[in-house]
């Protein structure tokens, strides 16, 4: 779950890591008041789930409260990347001499948490990191060991010389590391970390994912869950405990388990298809969630045809083809449905479906190619 700059903020900082003095604004006399309170001189900064709002000109600096007032009317209602800004960090602007880059992935190839470290910090990291991938530093960490002291200093000699300036950097390495394991984040990220002229270390943009299969253990977290920010058929999709993920192609799949839903992806793709999205039913599964499924494919304008690929374990295929026939009757789908049922009950589900409208198949690679037939032929 992706949570908003302010949230991070706020996490951030009961962490000890130095964030600025901030307060969040949705409509501009809000902002005005905010900045007077926090001293005149601050940054505007647009809250929506996407990075380089700088560059999209969602991050302004203004040198007193009605210039604040007028940036965030700029950036109130503006549309970043496809999502509208309803809220505005205002935070008290920092004046600084060099920029760090400092974060935290859960890295899958080392299956450990990597510390990332660049001296060239700021909104160009990702150039950054394709054109002078060695100016990024990363170190795994052990996570039954956690982060040394000794670690963090190692990582901040490497980008900054002044030792004075180097310990307030590691000591913000060591707390983001808490933050990070704490929170069970995915990713935990500081870019910029600054260097005042005086030599203080600030954090002046705060983000962190979370992972979703740890926030029943986090209610604070799963509470910061802004439900503007997530399409409607996302919000279906979890709300019916279904794994939904939006791919290009036109081919819609309906199956349960990550793992054939990667094998139907694979051999639509063997065959010449793209799939639509990628649709897990899950382990156990009722006829309410299949009819649910078949909602959110069928709401996607580009598919023009759909897969259910069922392994009948725990999984009934009766059950699924119930679901099938609900929907089926319910509403009219609008798109040819090619289903191959295969396991616990598959005899009964072939009766079911036996009376309805679809393509039965008895094989993957025939249920397959039957799909991208019906959208239309291989790419
Ligand atoms: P992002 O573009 O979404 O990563 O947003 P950031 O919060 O990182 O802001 C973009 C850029 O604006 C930063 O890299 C800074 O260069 C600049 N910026 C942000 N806050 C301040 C501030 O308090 N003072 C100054 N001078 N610049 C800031
Ligand atoms: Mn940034």
């Amino acid at each position: 779950m992706k949570i908003h700059e302010y949230q991070a903020m706020g996490i951030f900082r009961d962490y000890g890591i130095p964030v600025a003095e901030f307060e969040t604004a949705t409509t501009p006399a809000e902002a005005r008041s905010a900045a007077e309170r926090l001293g005149g001189r601050v940054v505007v900064k647009a809250q929506v789930h996407v990075g380089g709002r700088g560059k999209a000109g969602g991050v302004r600096l203004a040198e007193d409260p009605a210039e604040a007032e007028r940036h965030a009317a700029d950036i109130l209602g503006m549309d970043i990347k496809g999502l509208t800004v309803r809220k505005v960090v205002v935070a008290g602007a920092v004046d600084f001499e060099r920029e760090f880059y400092v974060g935290f992935v859960v890295d899958r190839a080392s299956k450990m948490p990597v510390c990332m470290i660049s001296g060239e910090g700021g909104v160009d990291i990702e150039q950054v990191a394709a054109a002078t991938p060695e100016k990024i530093h990363k170190l795994a960490i052990d996570p039954e060991e956690g982060m040394s002291a000794e670690q963090a200093s190692e990582l901040a000699a490497l980008v900054e010389g002044r030792p004075e300036v180097a310990g307030g950097i590691a000591d913000v390495i060591l707390r983001l590391y808490s933050a990070f394991v704490g929170s069970d984040a995915s990713l935990a990220e500081i870019n910029p970390l600054v260097v005042t002229s005086a030599g203080e270390v600030r954090a002046i943009d705060s983000k962190m994912n979370i992972d979703d299969n740890a926030l029943f253990r986090h209610e604070d977290i799963a509470a910061m869950r802004d439900p503007s920010s997530e399409t409607e058929e996302a919000k279906k999709a979890r709300e019916m405990g279904l794994s939904f993920v939006r791919l290009d192609g036109d081919v819609g799949c309906v199956v349960n388990g990550a793992g054939l839903a990667m094998t139907t992806m694979d051999l639509i793709k063997q065959h010449g298809g793209e799939p639509a999205n990628f649709l897990d039913i899950g382990g156990s599964s009722s006829p309410e969630k299949v009819v649910t499924a078949l909602e959110i494919i069928a709401g996607d304008s580009k598919v023009r045809s759909i897969l259910i690929n069922i392994f009948g374990g725990i999984t009934r295929c009766d059950d699924v083809a119930k679901g099938l026939v609900d929907a089926l009757d319910g509403a009219s789908i609008g798109v040819p449905i090619v289903a191959r049922l295969t396991g616990t009950n598959e005899e009964q589900a072939r009766s079911i479906l036996a009376r309805h409208e679809l393509f039965a198949a008895d094989t993957m690679d025939e249920a397959v190619e039957k799909a991208i037939e019906l959208a239309g032929g291989p790419a």
